[in-house]
């Protein structure tokens, strides 16, 4: 439902919670977020209102300069801890946020279960984190690329992977995100009240784009055929 990632000097906790605060108005059932640590990629989730997770958060911290947040409006499994949002893959290396509904998620699912892929939710979402663990060829940009094109459906992503700390990668098809540009700093957003506080300067994703994301700046490209594509920044200047 809602979608925050960051990557720049703050600590990504504050940028990312405080970002889903300001979608809290389409409604959710659990909320979660992934922040690359020092121990590694590390995933705080919870059903229930962002207050929930918050008090988490509050009790340990996640600290770190780059990570992806969520609220769900679950279409797959039930609101639950175990299938709120960010899912990871089993080596706990790479973690995704989704909007949407991946609509041929159960033959990726059992060609994954068959490959010995351990599953621990009832989301279609899942089914990315582990493709992506299976695909990786050492570069997220192009193993993501690869995950999305067997991918059929709808859906806004945010992934990163704890094996390359400096990128942030995002992707849409019928499912709206934007990217946020700042000063040593990124954002990704799923509607652009989240990043106001941050940065009035934005890429408005068009359908089948992909983004990456690093500290420097924000590269768009076509994510079917990987071509680089050049677009003037948007400047949103209303409040
Ligand atoms: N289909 C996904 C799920 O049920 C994403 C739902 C959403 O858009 O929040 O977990």
């Amino acid at each position: 439902c809602g979608i925050v990632g960051y990557i720049g000097d703050k600590q990504a906790q504050e940028v990312i919670i405080g970002g889903l605060r300001k979608l809290e108005y389409r409604g959710y059932d659990s909320a979660g977020i992934a922040v690359l640590t020092e121990q590694g990629l590390l995933v705080d989730k919870a059903k229930g209102r962002l207050a929930v997770l918050e008090g988490k958060l509050a009790a340990q911290p996640l600290a770190g300069n780059a990570g992806i947040g969520h609220t769900r409006w679950a279409t797959h499994g039930k609101p639950s801890d175990e299938n709120s949002h960010p899912h990871t893959d089993s080596s706990h290396k790479f973690a995704v946020v989704h909007n949407g509904i991946i609509e041929n998620f159960l033959p990726i699912k059992e060609e994954l279960i068959a490959k010995g892929y351990a599953f621990t939710s009832e989301t279609d979402t899942e089914v990315i984190a582990h493709l992506l663990a299976d695909l990786y060829d050492g570069d997220i940009v192009s193993t993501a690329r690869k995950a999305v094109q067997r991918m059929r459906g709808a859906y806004a992503l945010g992934i990163m992977t704890e094996h390359e700390p400096d990128k942030l990668v995002a992707v849409r098809l019928a499912s709206p995100l934007i990217v946020g540009i700042g000063e040593g700093e990124s954002f990704i957003g799923s509607d652009i009240p989240a990043l106001l506080e941050h940065t009035r300067d934005v890429y408005i994703l068009n359908e089948g784009e992909m983004a990456v994301l690093t500290r420097e700046g924000v590269q768009l490209m076509d994510a079917q055929s990987g071509e680089k594509i050049e677009r003037d920044v948007f400047h949103v200047d209303w409040d």
